[in-house]
């Protein structure tokens, strides 16, 4: 390693520390080794056909410059109609709705919007790897609440929940469906983080990038359905996961005016806007191809049963998700306990590459012996990356 005062690392401080992410790591030792990646997760076939062919029409057609900056009118009508209709929520298209550059960017900009530095956030360890590295950007502190598996299931203690909000508490980012433990939020706990925010004044952002993709099922509520969360919730989600385009980077906010033109205030100059071929294709997505996201849900979950069930044989100890794109095993029946070393040592013990929960934790060792594998894959690749695995049990 260079010592060289010459050249001392020109990172700000506060974002040493988020250097290279397991997913790089992963992904170069996935292509390195040959092995079946089921770390990332980004689904290995297209999305609906009608909406590819939308966006190569839109850009043929001249939708070529700077759309508005909230969005284009027809993507903020669609993502109006789509809320009312599936949750009966109403938005504005004219002032209660921001189109952004993927969810990534909606979180990125609520957090810079609404958060002063020293403030702190509050979210459900483990957690999506952007939010630490938002909540840093803006000088605010995360304090992680730890999802634990209760009966198979990872869930969160409310007396832990309620013990970890101070004065300095600002908001709470909840995400469900969750990535990465599959868990859906039902009404009694969506109920308990509600009677929390409106007690401590606390602004909710909602990650809700999974909300059509659930299994055996399970209903995703929005936590702004329920009562007295409207107005304090910006509800965020994006086309990537509901159409499988993660390339296209087309995300929204619903949220109270007040709110919207907040983020707004900080998004304009992120990115000022978002780019118009996507959001006029997303558009027809969210009007015309909502049976293909049913199908889709549908092939997820027999893709779901189909990698449990492989885990299952290999030895693994399988936590059943109720959504998402992601299985949680426990190691420890294999004999293992540190899924950072074996995540390291599977592609060339087995050829396979998952990622190690612990990346996703603040404290790490609560999440040491589990393991996460993704199973939006062609079946074929999940079938083969389960035949290798069957060699840990041996
Ligand atoms: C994929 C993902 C995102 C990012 O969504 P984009 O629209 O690609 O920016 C955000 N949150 C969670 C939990 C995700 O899994």
């Amino acid at each position: 390693m260079s010592t060289d005062s010459a050249t001392p690392n020109p990172l700000v401080a506060r974002m040493r520390g988020f250097g290279t992410t397991i997913f790089a790591e992963m992904s170069a030792l996935a292509v390195q080794t040959g092995a079946i990646n089921l770390g990332q997760g980004f689904p290995d076939t297209d999305g609906p056909a009608s909406m590819l062919a939308r966006a190569a029409e839109a850009i043929a057609s001249g939708a070529n410059q700077y759309p508005p900056g909230p969005g284009v009118p027809e993507l903020r009508q669609a993502v109006s109609d789509h809320r009312r209709d599936h949750y009966g929520l109403a938005y504005d298209p004219g002032g209660e709705i921001l189109v952004t550059v993927g969810a990534t960017e909606a979180i990125a900009a609520s957090v810079l919007a609404l958060c002063e530095p020293g403030d702190e956030v509050i979210a459900f360890e483990p957690y999506y790897d952007s939010y630490a590295a938002s909540i840093a950007l803006a000088g605010a502190r995360l304090v992680a609440v730890t999802l634990r598996p209760v009966e198979g299931r990872f869930t969160f203690d409310p007396a832990e929940l309620r013990a970890a909000i101070t004065p300095r508490t600002r908001a709470i980012l909840v995400n469900s469906p969750h990535n990465p433990t599959g868990t859906v939020f039902t009404r009694d706990e969506l109920t308990e983080i509600a009677g929390l925010c409106q007690e401590f004044g606390l602004t909710a952002i909602t990650d809700e990038v999974y909300e059509h993709l659930t299994f055996d099922g399970a209903e995703h509520i929005p936590l702004a359905t329920l009562p007295g969360m409207r107005e304090r919730t910006v509800m965020i989600s994006s086309a990537g996961k509901t159409f499988s385009v993660t390339g296209w980077k087309t995300g929204w906010i619903c949220a109270p005016a007040p709110l919207v033109r907040a983020v707004q205030t900080v998004k304009q100059f992120l990115t000022f806007t978002s780019s118009a071929p996507w959001q006029l294709a997303v558009a027809h997505g969210l009007r015309h191809e909502l049976d293909w996201v049913a199908g889709l849900r549908a092939e997820l979950e027999g893709k779901r049963d189909r990698l449990m069930e492989g885990l299952r044989a290999a030895g693994f100890e399988v936590l059943k998700p109720l959504g998402t794109y992601f299985v949680q095993t426990d190691i420890r029946p294999l004999g293992h306990t540190d899924g950072l070393k074996l995540t390291r040592d599977l592609p060339a013990l087995a050829g396979v590459v998952a990622i190690p929960t612990q990346v996703f934790y603040d404290h790490p060792e609560r999440g040491s012996h589990f393991v996460r594998f993704a199973f939006c894959k062609k079946d074929e690749v999940i079938d083969e990356a389960v035949a290798r695995l069957k060699v840990l049990g041996r």
